[in-house]
């Protein structure tokens, strides 16, 4: 009886909890079939607060134009941030109220999702914790760091009632001049992979529909990041056989982990923009992939397709062309250019009913997981920990493990305390060049948003070896020459016995930070030039969303310390690795070029390293494949010995695991976090092998004298590459798996 009760209670628990799905696909299906046709084309509709703004009244709605929107045109959703800037939590709840109780009085009262760029943190509203950017999380190669920075930010967004974020960025940039590889997590596809996948994680948990988790829009799918100039949102080449290789892959692990949206890329590839390809929206990522999430445009890109693609006549053929390809919401910030056309497209036939249908389900069914149809204001007294000394801790953790050490010659580094310093550079005293853009506004470009405590370089430096030992002058713009300043910095690097050297970049975000030159900018490059004809040594600290071009001074620097862009807590992690209280432990989650023409990636094909090996050293080979650092690059002030590194078998066929362990010992004298990266080799392939790639990795902590066994497992899928069949295959053969200078092979039978 016992088993019998005990099996049935299972069988009804089991039941109700797939309930759970199923009720929402209930709920939907009856609320679609209550809807006109204008209110299903309202909800794909997503339109910018700032057009709904009074005028002369940045901040405050114009009441006519929300009511308009709602009642007339049934928009279901709008984004990003009323001007001016960041609003604190308080005032994102008086908006977001004010837009939900316009939503109550339709006749289906269906929620308005409001959606935001929560790009380090939740970065449009006041006081929120900024963490580093995706690229300095990518160098931290700590999953749980950016897992926890994820669902920081998700209950910060919440706070500020808003349930759905455009991030994480999945973009894989093949051209490191590509002005929003910040954004990314740089250039490996298996790094991006388990990275965004611990981003959709903390974002969404377990029940996205929590109070502190958000949707997570996955972005920009796909080969937005690959643009061949490196200019923003310009044509990418990319062939399917390696789309699906590296790029895909990325999307593939962020759905698996529940990602509920997807941005599309405003980019073309292969001469399709990719708003208009039914192939890539519809056959891959929909039925292929089994996405069953929401397919968001990016900012007007539908207008684009005529206007700047050319690949429609005008607005009405560019809606049809891109709904039939399958996007669900138009992101249309300022007309309702997208809704009059759909409309009239539907009401003549030449969009079916089931596609507008697909696309409302999807979005009803976001809402409802969101359980927005409960809640869509904060109650803030459920937030107590916004803005908290424990979140501005997580974002301490995240700064200190991502920045890279990328040199210390004659251990220059660490710093002695009572040693006077010159600090010097563009960049070392203001937060917004720790932070870079999408920083309590789109540019990140106003320094004054930030809280009062936030430290600059210069602050952090003063702050922990005494103003008085800290010199200080801007010694160049980051653009502008000044000789005179350049005179006046070197007078005062004669009193020091070292310099710190701050270089980096303007802020930027998307196409304003488009470059034709990748080298570091002439005026900070002089700074750099004068300095190093003193003979004192000197610690580059660069801040930069990529790798700008440093060959031409850096045999003159001692020390080099990457910094990304390190957010509001970046200085102060800063200051303590340079004075050895912090072990650094980043590493380099891209090739750091040394020359404009050799931007070779590390999981190069044997050609690009002509010169290189023992078979091609010719002298009248350049050598090619010289970067400035290598990715994976990172020192520590201790050092790890790597030992008895094994598999469990020599032999594989084609169903088994691999085994492989490494020991990993601190023989130095500090404690040390390191990252133990494991490449593959596939020695010889039908298509062209890379020279290694990345297949696993993970960071332990290690005390001074301390060992331990890292342990990895590969699977088929590891030893597999896309052929041009465009199949996942593996062929027979050697491997090499390789974890620092150790190696081992084993065949595949
Ligand atoms: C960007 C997206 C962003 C969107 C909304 C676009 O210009 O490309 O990354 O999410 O604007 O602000």
């Amino acid at each position: 009886k016992i088993a019998l009760l005990l099996f049935l209670s299972f069988l009804t628990f089991g039941v109700r909890s797939q309930n759970t799905n199923s009720e929402i696909d209930k709920k939907v299906s009856e609320l679609l079939s209550k809807m006109s046709t204008e209110e299903k084309i309202g909800q794909m509709t997503q339109i910018t607060i700032t057009s709904l703004e009074a005028k002369g009244k940045p901040g405050e709605f114009d009441l006519p134009k929300l009511n308009e929107a709602i009642q007339k045109y049934h928009v279901g959703s709008i984004l990003n941030v009323p001007n001016p800037g960041a609003p604190t939590i308080k005032k994102w709840n008086e908006v977001i109220t004010t837009i939900s109780s316009e939503a109550n009085k339709t006749r289906l009262k269906i929620p308005v999702l409001y959606g935001i760029d929560a790009i380090h943190g939740s970065s449009y509203t006041a006081g929120a914790t900024l963490f580093p950017q995706q690229i300095g999380m990518a160098a931290t190669f700590n999953t749980d760091i950016v897992k926890k920075g994820a669902e920081i930010s998700a209950y910060e967004t919440r706070a500020s009632s808003i349930p759905w974020v455009f991030s994480p960025d999945l973009d894989l940039p093949r051209n490191p001049a590509w002005s929003r590889m910040w954004e990314s997590f740089g250039e490996d596809a298996y790094l991006s992979s388990r990275m965004g996948e611990a981003m959709v994680k903390g974002f969404e948990g377990n029940d996205v529909g929590s109070k502190y988790n958000v949707a997570s829009c996955m972005k920009h799918y796909i080969g937005y990041g690959s643009t061949t100039t490196g200019k923003d949102r310009t044509p990418s080449i990319i062939p399917e056989r390696v789309l699906r290789q590296f790029d895909l892959t990325i999307y593939q692990a962020a759905i698996k982990a529940g990602a509920k949206s997807v941005m599309v890329s405003s980019g073309e590839i292969n001469g399709t923009p990719v708003h208009a390809s039914k192939y890539l929206i519809t056959d891959v990522l929909k039925k292929e992939l089994g996405f069953q999430g929401v397919v968001v445009t990016d900012w007007k890109d539908i207008i684009y397709l005529y206007t700047r693609h050319k690949v429609a006549e005008n607005n009405r053929e560019a809606v049809k062309l891109s709904v039939l390809a399958g996007i669900d919401m138009s992101m249309v910030p300022e007309d309702y250019s997208f809704y009059v056309d759909l409309l009239d497209l539907v009401n003549k036939g030449e969009v079916p009913m089931s596609r507008i249908d697909d696309a409302v389900t999807r979005i009803l069914k976001m809402k409802f997981e969101l359980n927005l149809f409960q809640t869509t204001v904060a109650n803030l007294k459920d937030y107590p920990k916004f803005g908290s000394q424990e979140f501005i801790d997580a974002s301490y953790d995240a700064a200190a493990e991502s920045i890279t050490l990328l040199k210390n010659n004659n251990a220059v580094l660490p710093l002695n305390k009572s040693e006077k310093v010159l600090l010097t550079g563009p960049t070392a005293n203001s937060m917004k060049y720790l932070n870079g853009g999408w920083s309590y506004n789109w540019q990140g470009e106003n320094s004054d948003t930030y809280a009062a405590d936030k430290m600059t370089i210069l602050e952090a430096l003063q702050n922990k070896i005494g103003k008085e030992n800290v010199l200080y002058t801007h010694g160049a713009d980051l653009a502008n020459f000044d000789d005179a300043e350049i005179a006046k910095t070197i007078e005062m690097a004669k009193g020091v016995s070292k310099i710190i050297l701050c270089l980096g970049e303007k802020n930027y975000t998307e196409t304003p930070g488009d470059i034709s030159n990748l080298y570091i900018t002439a005026s900070q490059s002089k700074l750099a030039l004068a300095l190093s004809k003193l003979n004192i040594p000197i610690v580059l600290v660069l801040t930069e969303g990529r790798p700008r071009l440093i060959s031409d001074f850096e045999e003159n620097m001692s020390a080099v310390v990457q910094c990304y862009l390190p957010g509001n807590e970046g200085a102060r992690a800063l200051a303590d690795i340079l004075y050895g209280e912090v072990n650094p432990s980043g590493k380099l989650p891209y090739n750091y070029p040394r020359y404009p023409n050799s931007l070779e990636k590390y999981n190069r094909k044997y050609t690009e390293s002509l010169g290189d090996d023992e078979q091609n050293n010719d002298a009248k080979y350049e050598k090619s494949y010289s970067p400035q650092f290598e990715f994976g690059t990172g020192l520590s002030y201790t050092t790890f010995a790597y030992s008895n590194l094994k598999i469990d078998k020599p032999e594989v066929s084609n169903s088994d695991d691999l085994k492989v362990s490494v020991e990993v010992k601190n023989t130095g004298k500090v404690s040390g976090k390191v990252s133990v990266l494991l490449y593959l080799s596939d020695k010889v392939a039908s298509i062209t092998p890379e020279v290694k790639a990345l297949k696993r990795f993970e960071k332990i902590n290690l005390a001074s004298g301390e060992s331990k066994t890292v342990s990895f497992t590969l699977n088929q899928k590891d030893l597999q590459f896309v052929n041009n069949d465009l199949k996942w295959i593996s062929e027979k053969g050697t491997f090499k798996i390789q974890i620092e200078g150790l190696t081992q092979e084993f065949t595949l039978k």
